[in-house]
């Protein structure tokens, strides 16, 4: 049997059917879990079990993807790499394992997309990409600024604040999509904004549109490279309520796919999905949404490899 005609159902639980191997021999591109939530501190733990989940449901995708013009498993080489060890009773180890897992990859030219896990990896992601691309334009979906410098230490609210301190972001491109919720204090946003990072609040992008927000995007990240990184919980909770810390009032599945898509052309050369957590889903619609914007943001990296 070809590819296409396997039933969906069928098979271990791979990245969409990816073929699980750690050899990287002329693989492009590669999902890697990271199965890590010792950095949810302030509410819901559980997204250590998001990488297994979005697996699970990512196996009924399959094939072209008209709005790239890719066809990701066919078009590219892609791997399941399966997922970085890490210790859940120490975070800085976790984040050293982290770095240096994706390095590996990195160095040998592979693309990276890597599914969380709470929003703290990213820290090391960034690190492991600056080390290989320099400091990285960054496009940042969230409900949340994860700048928060009144706490020192990486959790997942503060990666991004730790991130452009140690220099692995190009703050001349950094862009925060989506954000809303009480903050911890009235000044947090300009905190955000006095990083570098171009805040675009939730009513803001519901008053420019979603076309509008890509076009800001592509304008601000030019020919950099470009690291993405999508907490789920920028989009509304009736439609991602498995996460955890939902802030309600977000996008819709559909304005999320739609900005994801628009970044096809820029060079993206790395990108996470976190804070997927299933044990408060509901009929796996928040797995399933995360398997389809991780495809998505598979296809933009992919077109560049073609
Ligand atoms: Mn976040
Ligand atoms: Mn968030």
């Amino acid at each position: 049997m070809t590819e296409e005609f396997i039933p969906a159902y069928m098979g271990i639980s791979t990245f969409m059917h990816a073929k699980h191997t750690r050899d990287l021999t002329d693989v492009d591109m590669a999902v890697v879990g990271i199965p890590f939530d010792s950095g949810a501190v302030s509410w819901r733990s559980g997204t250590r079990h998001g990488p297994g989940s979005i697996r699970e449901n990512s196996k009924q995708l399959w094939g072209y993807n008209r709005h790239v013009g890719i066809w990701p498993t066919k078009d590219v080489n892609f791997i399941d790499y399966g997922d970085i060890e890490c210790d859940p009773t120490n975070i800085d180890r976790s984040a050293d394992a982290i770095t240096a897992g994706v390095l590996e990859l990195l160095k040998q030219d592979v693309r990276v997309m890597s599914l969380g896990g709470d929003h703290s990896i990213t820290y090391p992601l960034l690190r492991a990409h600056a080390e290989k691309f320099g400091p990285v334009a960054l496009v940042h979906f969230d409900s949340h600024t994860d700048c928060y410098q009144v706490i020192p230490q990486l959790e997942h609210g503060t990666p991004f604040h730790l991130a452009i301190r140690d220099g692995f972001v190009d703050t001349s491109a950094y862009v925060q999509v989506g954000i809303r919720g009480p903050q911890s204090n009235e000044g947090e946003l300009k905190e955000a904004e006095d990083l570098g990072a171009d805040v675009l609040t939730i009513e803001k992008c519901f008053e420019m549109g979603t076309s509008a927000i890509v076009d800001h995007i592509r304008q601000k990240v030019g020919d950099r490279p470009v690291y993405v990184t999508l907490d789920i919980d920028s989009i509304d909770p009736a439609y991602a309520p498995g996460t955890g810390t939902p802030e309600v009032g977000g996008f819709t599945s559909f304005q999320m796919l739609h900005m994801v898509r628009g970044l096809a052309g820029l060079n993206v050369i790395g990108a996470d999905l976190v804070e997927v957590n299933p044990h408060y889903d509901h009929g796996a619609i928040t797995a399933i949404l995360g398997a389809n914007l991780a495809f998505e943001l598979m296809s933009v990296m992919g077109k560049n490899l073609m």
